[in-house]
């Protein structure tokens, strides 16, 4: 039985990934500082309460463990606050994942799985966007992360570290059991924050309608979180039998606009939820949609649940026991 470090593990993708792995018979440590993450997401596995950026902490963890590889999911994600305090963002997503990384060489360990994002791209020229799209980040968090992926392309050529980069378009949904979810504080993602109002009979702002897309809200290519995990193990696999360092895009392809979220939810709860047209957010481009076809031919991933209705299903079952 391989053990995997999922550091990150107690957020909301990790806990998923966490979860999986576990079903799937690997041994699982997680490390996690719980700055954002929630320990009752961590549904079984080591739990060890840390930061990856300590290096003590990670010897212990390395030394005791036999590490197969590591998953990457630590990492500070709100694109506004990136802008506002840039240092957090380098210090958390670069800094202490160059001690990871250290330490994984001091160790030996040789295979890495890294949450990347498409913010790596930023306004996209075309859409649907392939690997091969310019990177040109827009903001701090893309930035952090794609210095990550140049970092590990570098320790790759240095080091022989083997590191596959997925760039998640937007995650979403929650594990069909209900029992783990999304629960970031602040909430600032579209879905969570249209089941919430659903939950309150609140509104829901729709940060802009005058964009140049049908509806003239912005497009967004949403894939499941179980979707997402189940690319890790795939990516994992691949590492196992050999395969070298890469870079796979991972959305559905199709492009959801805001107000095709808020009905979807509407449909999904059965409650009406008020939108509320309101200024555009800065930053935010029009359309980002992936072309996913590189992990579908490479690591045959194929998504379970493409439709927007399921996502949001699971996502609203999750939601509905938090109450
Ligand atoms: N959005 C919105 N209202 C909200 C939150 C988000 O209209 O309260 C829009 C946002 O402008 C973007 C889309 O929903 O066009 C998805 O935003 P989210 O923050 O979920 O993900 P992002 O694409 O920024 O990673």
């Amino acid at each position: 039985m391989e053990t995997i470090l999922v550091v990150g593990g107690a957020g909301y993708i990790g806990s998923h990934m966490v979860k999986l792995l576990l079903d799937e018979g690997y041994a699982v440590v997680v490390l996690d500082d719980l700055s954002t993450g929630h320990r009752r997401l961590v549904t079984g596995g080591v739990f060890v309460q840390g930061n990856l950026g300590d290096a003590e902490l990670l010897d212990c963890v390395f030394s005791t463990h036999k590490i197969f590889a590591v998953m990457h999911f630590a990492a500070f994600s709100l694109v506004g606050e990136s802008m506002q305090v840039p240092l957090k963002y380098y210090r958390n997503n670069v800094s202490e994942t160059v001690a990871l990384l250290e330490a994984m060489q001091r160790h030996g360990v040789e295979r890495f799985i890294f949450s990347s994002t498409a913010a790596v791209y930023g306004e996209p020229e075309h859409v649907p966007i392939t690997e091969a799209h310019p990177c040109r980040p827009t903001n701090p968090y893309g930035n952090t992360k794609l210095s990550i992926e140049r970092m590990l392309a570098d320790c790759g050529r240095a080091n022989g570290l083997r590191a596959i980069c997925l760039r998640y378009f937007n995650a979403a949904g929650a594990d069909p059991s209900g029992s783990i979810g999304e629960a970031h504080d602040p909430e600032s993602h579209l879905i969570p924050l249209v089941l919430k109002a659903a939950l309150a009979g609140a509104s829901v702002k729709i940060f802009g309608t005058d964009y140049a897309t049908p509806d003239g809200t912005c497009l967004r290519d949403y894939v499941h979180v179980c979707d997402l995990a189940r690319a890790h193990l795939l990516a994992l696999e691949a590492l196992g039998d050999g395969c070298g360092s890469d870079v796979f895009n991972l959305g559905n392809s199709v492009g959801h606009s805001v107000r095709q979220v808020i009905e979807t939810a509407c449909r999904v709860t059965g409650r009406d939820i008020v939108a509320v047209a309101c200024d555009r957010r800065p930053g935010d481009p029009a359309a980002l949609v992936a072309d996913s076809d590189k992990i579908r031919a490479t690591l045959g991933w194929k998504p379970k649940y493409e439709s927007l209705d399921a996502m949001i299903d699971s996502a609203w079952r999750w939601h509905a026991r938090q109450g």
